[in-house]
């Protein structure tokens, strides 16, 4: 590829992850994108029947009958000359570490709220992540086709419960069963729910931002309300700043119902118009790679363990910092300045008989990995030595004590400790006085995919005694008294052999900061 061929498919890539709690539509308006993308033509394909969620076994299915190689952590498709990578970051019981790090491999972030319901827990969580980052976000507020809340509250919200201004895009006419459509500042016209009589969907607005004197839609007391919240949008509410956008600082707002397929495609025609192309990375020397250097790089922000006993072997995904990544191509491994030869990858292209498939900077490949991979490590082609910083951890919020089913075993249940640990996808801490194992996640699944792999991987079965959620909070050593530990507030160390309390919940840590007031806590080390 010639510099500039790379410099104009780089442009091409966009690359982004979906927000969200569970339930509020993330799965439906993946599909509905899926669809605009060409990558499934039904709707429905990709549920899972009981869950609501992507059954894997559908993807599957999917994969052979089109001759493609979805999967449903990176899916990949063009749409109007871009090709958008979408991230997969599961929510539910599926929510793990791999969650919030796949965060740092976007572009770019979508939020879909539930407009009956507002912000809820996970998304605030996720935001957070993104929000530090300092990446765009584009909110979707779902669900119109149900009473909701006020658009004017949802948006009020997005304020003060995360900080972020909210320019709306678009605004409802009407909701539930008296949706009419939406008026769309951006396009300057409105989307009809159901086409009128013509069959027409979209009406033009003239210069005093109305539409047209013989539109039946123009005299409903519905409409007039959303002209009256137009103009006090334009009045009092925020003004549409990109660069604003761009920091992460102001979101802007799209209404649309994903079941009902409405105002989807508004939307991805707006995110793909504003969405950024990939941006430089930083080195922990300091440095910024840009996408378009000529020497491929990348680093690894997620190891899927493959649950399939049959098959050992890992997926490293790896997000391309720059260059162009080819099959079969020689990098150094900086961690250990290994070199290696990448053959076994797969890419994420949706349909690979309409396009040749590259993967450059912006996109994801997949290393299938035997143990040479950790979270947070970069690969380089070239002389010059390069480390991305490195990946945030994130503070655990779930424990577990851990022994060896079988105390003759020992041997292999602390190699497997040890090395499952160094992979940094969970956390581990030794109890003060006894020296026992417990480990922290984020989510349930990291200690499923734990005992699973120390089962099929280290021949170690594990015994895991849950201590439940807790609340982390480090203390400085010198403070550390070991009569401040009690039942409610657990003393251990962590890899370092840092000191840090595991408090049951809020009030035994605000009964600690009563009792103990020049202690100081910190949340992260
Ligand atoms: P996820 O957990 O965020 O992936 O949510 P899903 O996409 O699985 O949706 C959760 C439930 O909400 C499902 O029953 C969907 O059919 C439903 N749902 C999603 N979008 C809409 C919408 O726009 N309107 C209505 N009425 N229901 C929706």
């Amino acid at each position: 590829m010639t510099p500039n061929e790379l410099k104009q498919e780089v442009s091409k890539r966009r690359t982004f992850a979906i927000i969200s709690h569970p339930d509020a539509g993330k799965t439906t308006i993946t599909e509905q994108l899926l669809l605009f993308g060409g990558v499934i033509r039904e709707a429905g394909t990709v549920k899972g029947k009981k869950s609501g969620h992507f059954a894997k076994s559908d993807w599957m299915e999917i994969e052979k009958q089109r001759g493609i190689s979805v999967t449903s952590s990176v899916m990949q498709f063009d749409y109007q000359g871009k090709r958008i990578n979408i991230l997969d970051t599961p929510g539910h019981e599926d929510f793990s570490e791999d969650t919030y790090r796949t965060l740092m491999a976007v572009d770019a972030a979508v939020m879909v709220i539930d407009s009956a319901k507002g912000i809820e827990a996970q998304t605030k969580k996720l935001f957070q992540v993104v929000k530090q980052r300092g990446i765009p976000i584009f909110t979707f507020m779902n669900k119109l086709d149900r009473d909701g809340r006020e658009p004017l509250d949802l948006i009020a919200e997005l304020e003060e419960l995360l900080g972020i201004e909210g320019y709306a895009m678009n605004w409802p006419i009407g909701m539930g069963k008296g949706l009419e459509g939406l008026y769309d500042r951006a396009n300057n016209r409105v989307e009809l729910y159901r086409p009128n009589e013509d069959g027409e969907r979209y009406l033009p607005l003239d210069e005093t931002g109305n539409i047209a004197e013989d539109q039946p839609l123009r005299v409903d007391s519905i409409y007039s309300q959303t002209l009256d919240d137009i103009e006090l949008l334009s009045d009092a509410g925020n003004q549409f700043d990109l660069k604003k956008i761009m920091r992460g600082d102001q979101t802007p707002v799209f209404f649309g119902s994903a079941l009902t397929n409405f105002g989807v495609e508004t939307f991805l025609n707006s995110f793909v118009e504003y969405a950024p192309e990939p941006g430089p990375h930083k080195t922990e020397a300091g440095d910024e790679i840009m996408p378009t250097a000529p020497e491929f790089s990348g680093f690894v922000f997620k190891i899927q363990a493959n649950m399939n006993p049959a098959h050992r072997d890992r997926i490293a995904f790896v997000r391309i910092a720059s260059g162009e990544f080819e099959r079969g191509m020689d990098v150094t491994l900086n961690r250990t300045q290994k070199p290696m030869r990448l053959n076994n990858s797969t890419e994420f292209m949706a349909d690979s008989r309409e396009q040749v498939t590259t993967a450059v900077a912006g996109d994801i490949v997949g290393l299938y990995d035997t143990g040479n991979f950790q979270i947070g490590d970069t690969i380089y082609q070239g002389k010059q030595a390069i480390q991305f910083e490195k990946l945030p951890q994130f503070t655990p919020e779930l424990f577990m004590r851990v022994t060896a089913k079988n105390v003759m075993k020992q041997k292999s249940f602390h190699k497997g400790m040890q090395q499952l640990v160094q992979e940094g996808a969970i956390q581990l801490y030794r109890t003060y006085s006894t020296d026992d194992y417990i480990l922290g996640a984020v989510g349930q699944l990291q200690f499923e995919v734990f005992q699973y792999r120390m089962a099929h991987e280290y021949n170690s079965e594990v015994v895991m005694t849950p201590i439940g959620s807790r609340i982390a909070r480090w203390i400085n050593p010198e403070q550390l008294d070991e009569k401040m530990s009690s039942s409610r507030n657990l003393l251990v160390k962590d890899l370092a052999g840092a000191p840090l309390f595991l408090f049951e919940n809020q009030y035994a840590e605000r009964w600690f900061v009563d009792k103990y007031p020049d202690v100081t806590l910190t949340a992260k080390l």
